[in-house]
């Protein structure tokens, strides 16, 4: 068996451990003699397992009781519009501040339901699609009629992130952590709302969590088709529908391997110590590589680079893949390399990596 060092942006890689487990449960779940994707999900097996879930993730994520854990599908896109369906309508307006490709599509869907403004918006010119750079606090200008504030914790395609919680003057905040959640520790408190897909940081796709504050929750539209409302989310402890079974146990054994790690404070100090590894490289190749992010705004998750040329950049990926070093390619707007070092990456892929880097500058000189 070959493991390749994967930095796939997404679905990524999950941690070798999680795999494993699945795999050895994969006849005989939980003494069923079954699968897990083979019970009834009304049954007490996983009955047991899905309500455990939402109660390891407010463990791992230190949530008091009064947030609620949903499981929706649809992505972090379903989101995009079911929070601004839930608390937007005729004459509401919310914040949205814009920081990348992801953020700007989260504003596209919340103005089919009513009036957005910005506090920010850091496209480095109109229409560019270009972002480099987090707003600082200061500079964020906030609607005082806002229903809530929407922000996108790390840009995946830009190699941005939020080093901050930004203040928002007693507002509603809710946030995209799609690409960095569970990423490092973080005061989740102080979010009305929050979502991620899975399929980055907490396993496969097929099942986003979001989490909601219950008096955030209490405001939110009553009356909605159940498959779109928080609420009937909450009422029916997200199986008003058949669930995504099979991603949700895998969230399970993620979250798992997360608390066996040592929680959000050690997986902080691994994240921490990989990107020093990886920017380290980055900076000290005497501009061979050059980030592709302001400095001070850089990405724990998403390193964006590229090369002195393209043909290089294209070199780099094919060698790296013969090195069994994968998917590294940038989003094809940005160009480049772009490598996604979520938990699942570990420090020594990490090593390996800048090893790889070393080596390939040494061999391809500009
Ligand atoms: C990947 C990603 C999305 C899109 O997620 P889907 O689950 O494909 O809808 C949204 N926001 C961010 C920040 C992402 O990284």
């Amino acid at each position: 068996m070959k493991r390749v060092i994967n930095y796939s942006a997404g679905p990524a890689g999950i941690p070798l451990e999680v795999l494993e487990q699945a795999r050895d449960e994969m006849l005989d779940w939980n003494n069923t003699g079954c699968s897990v994707m083979e019970v009834s999900h009304r049954g007490k097996d996983y009955d047991a397992l899905h309500m455990g879930t939402m109660d390891l993730f407010r463990e791992v994520a230190g949530l008091p009781a009064d947030y609620h854990v949903l499981f929706t599908t649809g992505g972090a896109s379903m989101q995009f519009l079911m929070l601004p369906m839930n608390y937007l309508g005729e004459g509401k307006e919310a914040d949205y501040i814009l920081t990348g490709n992801w953020a700007q599509g989260a504003a596209k869907e919340a103005k089919r339901y009513g009036k957005i403004s910005n506090p920010a918006n850091m496209e480095v010119e109109a229409g560019s699609g270009k972002f480099v750079a987090i707003p600082k606090q200061g500079e964020l200008k906030l609607n005082p009629n806002a229903e809530y504030v929407h922000y996108t914790s790390n840009n995946t395609v830009e190699g941005t992130q939020w080093h901050y919680i930004p203040d928002v003057k007693g507002k509603p905040l809710c946030c995209d952590m799609s690409s960095d959640i569970f990423s490092r520790p973080l005061d989740f408190t102080k979010f009305s709302l929050f979502y991620a897909g899975a399929q980055k940081n907490l396993g496969p796709s097929g099942v986003t969590v979001v989490a909601v504050k219950d008096e955030f929750l209490a405001k939110a539209h009553d009356g909605l088709p159940a498959m779109l409302g928080y609420k009937s989310y909450q009422d029916k402890f997200s199986m008003h529908n058949t669930p995504p079974c099979f991603s949700i146990y895998i969230l399970n054994l993620v979250l798992n391997w997360i608390k066996k790690n040592g929680g959000l404070e050690a997986i902080g100090k691994m994240n921490d110590k990989k990107q020093k590894l990886l920017y380290g490289m980055v900076d000290n190749s005497k501009g061979y590589y050059k980030g592709l992010a302001n400095t001070d705004s850089r990405s724990s998750m998403n390193i964006d680079f590229k090369l002195p040329t393209a043909e290089l950049d294209d070199k780099f990926v094919k060698d790296a893949k013969a090195a069994g070093i994968v998917q590294t390619k940038g989003y094809r707007s940005m160009g480049g390399i772009r490598l996604s070092a979520y938990n699942a990456v570990t420090i020594k892929d990490v090593e390996t990596t800048v090893q790889f880097m070393q080596d390939f500058m040494a061999k391809n000189p500009a």
